[in-house]
């Protein structure tokens, strides 16, 4: 199967820059669920901006 990393460059929201795992969906999810968090993009830009990426922060933003 082949990576799509340049297209999911191109949509990716997350504003922390440089991150080695941008693009690579796959990498970045793992990341961030081994530690209690989501990816960036699953946020409104405003959240994102934050950098605070809790499971916590999520459901405070969407209930
Ligand atoms: S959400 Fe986290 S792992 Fe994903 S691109 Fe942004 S900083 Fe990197």
């Amino acid at each position: 199967m082949e990576c799509n990393i340049e297209k999911n460059k191109s949509n990716c929201t997350c504003t922390y820059e440089p991150c080695s795992r941008k693009g690579k969906c796959c990498e970045c999810i793992t990341y961030h669920w081994n530690m209690g968090e989501l990816p960036g993009c699953l946020f409104p830009l405003e959240v994102e901006r934050t950098y605070d990426r809790s499971i916590e922060k999520f459901v405070e933003t969407y209930k």
